[in-house]
């Protein structure tokens, strides 16, 4: 029997599917075909519906965003230092990490937790090659400044764009910004292939490396030329992509609702900053980040995130803590240089977010936050 309502967990996301039935009936063929992986015909045509979808005019398919990332980054010959933000997935630093490039932490922008332009051009050495910038939360970083400093000093420019799919900027599709921007299509993200990326690239030939590096570097029957990997996009994640493609709109207006909801509990209260909403862009709603400033509010993050679970609620401290803190990193790197990252990663909390996630539940979460108030 299920429990009370209050005792059933809410975590902080849960994916998106499609009826069963329509799964079922999408992955039916496979069992004549019996072509499961390397580039079938779902593949194609997942390809074919997201480069409408996304407004692109170049995109690829990949077993998940970090390998999208990585062989992006390989495929665009990368060297020396890229600039970067340590206010992001670990998936973004290793990507640089494991392209042996070193990543050099740029600080972000209070307002929207992307990489704050303004303080680009200092670390800017003879050895930069690239930026590699984090569409934080859907939040849009500011991609014609960053363009103009990268045509100056003739940088390649890589968007990070896990948070945002379907996100346009005065109509044009995210995908369209830099030299390639990659998603992810992990279970959790707003658009699911259970495991699954993307890159959308302008150059041709880049797109051309990458179909290569996702299958091992092979060209042709007889012709390996690159030091490739394996990380192609398999036939049962394509077809859940053609069924969650289906639905997503309606899952975006879902999500919409839901921060809607919280805005509304949330609003006028002393000690939160809530994600601003950005002019001219249609944002996807991915994650309910919000700020609390514990001298202000009454309660520190901790004890609100300590609270929640307590209540069967699990948030997540996302992005904490940031990556230049990693174990793995903090010998090489120092978050001092990034203090309003560090700032903010303390003081972050992600709230529960997903399309099914009932009003009532909202309000419940909101109260408990509001509780902790002294
Ligand atoms: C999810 C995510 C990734 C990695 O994507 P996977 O599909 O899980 O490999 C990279 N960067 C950011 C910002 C992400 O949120």
């Amino acid at each position: 029997m299920k429990g009370a309502y209050w005792m059933d967990k809410i975590m902080v996301t849960r994916s998106s599917m499609p009826p069963f039935d329509e799964y079922v009936e999408e992955i039916r063929d496979l069992w004549d075909t019996r072509w499961l992986t390397n580039m079938g015909k779902k593949h194609e045509r997942l390809r074919s519906e997201l480069k409408d979808y996304l407004k692109v005019d170049n995109i690829d398919l990949l077993v998940n965003g970090h390998m999208a990332l990585e062989l992006t980054m390989q495929a665009l010959g990368l060297k020396g230092e890229v600039i970067t933000t340590p206010f992001t997935f670990a998936s973004t630093t290793h990507a640089i990490v494991r392209n042996n490039l070193k990543p050099v932490f740029c600080d972000i922008k209070p307002e929207d937790f992307t990489i704050d332009p303004e303080k680009i051009e200092d670390l800017i050495t003879d050895n930069t090659s690239a930026i590699v910038a984090v569409h934080v939360y859907g939040n849009v970083c500011d991609v014609d400044t960053i363009q103009k400093i990268a045509d100056k000093y003739e940088l390649k420019v890589i968007y990070d764009a896990s948070h945002a799919f379907g996100v346009t900027v005065n109509g044009i599709g995210i995908g369209n910004f830099g030299d390639a921007s990659t998603f992810s299509f992990h279970a959790t993200k707003v658009f699911n292939t259970i495991e699954g990326g993307a890159v959308c690239y302008r150059d041709e030939e880049i797109g051309k490396k990458v179909y290569d590096l996702k299958n091992f570097g092979i060209h042709g029957p007889e012709k390996i030329d690159a030091v490739g990997a394996n990380a192609k996009l398999n036939e049962f994640c394509a077809a859940m992509g053609l069924c969650n493609l289906r639905h997503i709109d309606e899952e975006i207006e879902k999500r919409k609702k839901v921060a809607k909801r919280y805005r509304e509990n949330f609003d006028g209260v002393r000690g939160i900053s809530i994600n601003p909403i950005q002019k001219g862009i249609v944002n996807n709603y991915p994650y309910f980040p919000v700020i609390f400033d514990e001298k202000i509010y009454g309660a520190s993050r901790n004890q609100i995130f300590a609270e929640l679970e307590k209540n069967g609620i699990f948030a997540r401290k996302y992005f904490y803590p940031i990556t230049n803190t990693f174990d793995c990193y903090h010998d090489n790197f120092d978050s001092y240089y990034t203090p309003i990252a560090l700032h903010l990663s303390k003081r972050v909390i992600t709230l529960p977010m997903y399309a099914d996630l009932e009003e009532n539940d909202v309000d419940r979460i909101c109260k408990i936050v509001l509780d902790c108030r002294s």
